[in-house]
């Protein structure tokens, strides 16, 4: 019988993004291989802001029915100088999420060993996160608008967009993903004490809901304190779900107390499954480093262990984490940003050389 094959689409795009994508498929192949039980098929794709000064265009106009033949995507980073920031973010990585509807983010923050974080005295046992941010709506629905531009009354505005559907779906998969964890534990973050319609309306989905899932326990947050008790009671907190806005400013945060944004992975995920879900590193381009080989792989890497996880090769994903964490916990080829010297090369060889010494 042929093996199974993993079909990814690799879109490194900018800055860093093809040194620690090419980094991160390189390992992703050295697992499989080591697995034996599935292969990986790969495909790279030039989809960058590069090619939007060339050619107008982050993708060709069929990109997103390529992508839809693909399992999953492993993503760089998107962000150029030369491009404002919108319109990098709307023409490539929003494009995707949003049109292949991958309405659940999730981040994991964990302090890996050998690993310190900024906060003293806080180890794995205290800081062990999952973030459940909303994708698809919200702040970040993309509604709004310009007008009298350039005049004294000039207005800007966006328009926080939440629905019924798109609320009970990310809480109940952030209920889901509580339940599967050992602490069962789930906070829900939210401002509904100054936003007092949309706020609300989340406050009263995870209400109605919560009923649902009487083996998770539940607590609720005002953002502003959220951030708090990050810093002060890292120990009391385990799954979070939030919206669009609230979830992408905790999680820089949460990737910041958990030692580096060099390390934090994130997925892009379709729990459905009728379309690709979309793995990526939390960081951006870097372009202060870029090409000089010193990027640090391992939040690409760990993002690599979550496409592995949802693609159902649990133990793939175990052994990619145990190879990651052996070399972040001996602490010979660490990174710039964790305190080390080792290059984007030799953090990458220590991960294939634990990848290929695992026993487990
Ligand atoms: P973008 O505009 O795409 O968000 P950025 O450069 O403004 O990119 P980040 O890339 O997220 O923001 O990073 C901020 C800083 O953190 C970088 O300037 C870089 O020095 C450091 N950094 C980020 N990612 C990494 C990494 N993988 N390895 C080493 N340093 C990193």
């Amino acid at each position: 019988m042929s093996k199974r094959a993993i079909k990814i689409a690799a879109i490194p795009g900018d800055g860093i993004g093809p040194e620690v994508i090419d980094a991160g498929m390189e390992v992703l192949m050295a697992i499989a291989g080591r697995d034996g039980g599935f292969d990986i098929k790969s495909e790279r794709f030039d989809w960058s802001s590069q090619r939007y000064l060339d050619k107008g265009d982050f993708m060709p106009e069929d990109g997103l029915a390529t992508l839809r033949g693909f399992d999953a995507i492993l993503f760089g980073s998107a962000g150029d100088p030369r491009v404002p920031d919108h319109i990098t973010l709307w023409g490539l990585r929003l494009k995707i999420c949003q049109t292949l509807d991958q309405y659940a983010n999730v981040r994991p923050s964990r302090l890996l060993p050998g690993i310190e974080g900024p906060l003293k005295g806080v180890t794995s046992k205290e800081l062990d996160w999952v973030i459940v941010r909303e994708n698809s709506e919200g702040e970040y629905a993309g509604v709004g608008g310009r007008v009298h531009q350039g005049l004294p009354e000039e207005v800007g505005m966006d328009v926080a967009v939440f629905t019924r559907s798109g609320v009970e779906r990310i809480q109940r998969f952030a209920f889901e993903l509580a339940r599967s964890r050992p602490r069962k534990l789930l906070t829900l973050v939210t401002k509904s004490n100054a936003q007092r319609h949309g706020m609300v309306f989340w406050d009263a989905v995870f209400e109605q809901i919560k009923g649902d899932y009487p083996d998770v326990t539940t607590d609720k947050m005002l953002v502003d304190a959220m951030t708090t008790r990050m810093v002060l009671k890292p120990e009391s907190i385990d799954t979070v779900v939030a919206t669009n806005l609230h979830a992408d400013v905790l999680s820089d945060l949460a990737a910041a107390l958990s030692g580096s944004l060099g390390i934090a992975p994130t997925g892009n995920l379709r729990p459905e499954r009728d379309a690709p879900s979309m793995f990526e590193p939390i960081h951006g381009s870097a372009f202060d480093i870029m090409g000089k080989g010193i990027a640090n792989p391992l939040g690409t890497f760990w993002s690599g262990a979550m496409l592995l996880e949802h693609e159902g090769e649990a133990a793939a994903a175990a052994r990619l984490m145990r190879a990651i964490e052996r070399v972040t916990g001996e602490g010979k080829y660490l990174p710039r940003d964790l305190g080390g010297k080792a290059s984007t090369r030799e953090v990458t060889d220590a991960v294939l050389e634990a990848i290929q010494q695992d026993n487990a």
